[in-house]
């Protein structure tokens, strides 16, 4: 059954503290998909492949690039691809993300990667967009780290990445190719669609 096996996934992620998407978020994803007829999707950080199947398994229409680094990660996600006889439909990539060139055009981009790099990320993956594609940004509140005023944050590393998001989030608000809207689910998502070209 599909069900038991996206459950034992979620098992497995808590187990070994495997970061993936929450619920409510994911949930806001792939409606989006389903409303919009979403076929490729590119997403940065896959882990143990958990996203990549949610989305996967919306419709078989559906086709997902995943890029994960992670060399254990890495192998569990193929091996839970599998398992969903998943692989025509999801391409999973064993490589960081900024040595990945790829020429197709995706419908959506889906950034999970390290939450310091949201910048970079977008805008190396900016001409791998179609024209009238969204962005989606997964962690945006860092468990409501975010919120925080910065003197409250004792970890030193928390407040470098508090520092970083609250960058990414005013460069998406002054981007003035994309229209974003901040969804307050799971740990915060942004949604960046680009504006057509006239
Ligand atoms: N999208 C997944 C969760 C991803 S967790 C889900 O919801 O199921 C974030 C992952 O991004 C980690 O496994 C990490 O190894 C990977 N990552 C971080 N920076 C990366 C980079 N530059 N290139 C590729 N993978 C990266
Ligand atoms: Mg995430």
């Amino acid at each position: 059954m599909v069900e038991e096996k996206i459950e034992s996934l979620k098992e497995y992620a808590r187990d070994y503290n495997v970061p993936i998407i929450e619920e409510d978020s994911l949930k806001y994803i792939l409606d989006y998909i389903k409303d919009n007829n979403i076929k490729n999707i590119l997403e940065v950080g896959s882990a143990i492949g958990y996203s990549a199947i949610r989305m996967a398994l919306v419709n078989d229409n559906v086709h997902v690039t995943t890029i994960e680094r992670d060399k254990n990660r890495y192998f569990k996600a193929l091996e839970n691809i599998k398992d969903f006889e998943l692989e025509s439909r999801i391409t999973l990539v064993f490589n960081d993300a900024f040595n990945v060139n790829l020429s197709d055009k995706y419908d959506l981009i889906f950034i999970d990667a390290a939450k310091s790099k949201n910048k970079e990320i977008f805008k190396f993956f900016e001409k791998n967009l179609k024209d009238s594609g969204m962005v989606i940004t997964d962690n945006l509140k860092f468990h409501g780290c975010v919120e925080m005023p910065l003197e409250e944050i004792e970890s030193k590393n928390v407040r470098g990445l508090v520092v970083k998001i609250r960058d990414y989030i005013e460069f998406l608000k002054n981007n003035e190719n994309y229209d974003t809207v901040f969804i307050d689910l799971g740990d915060g998502l942004s949604v960046s669609k680009r504006k057509d070209v006239l």
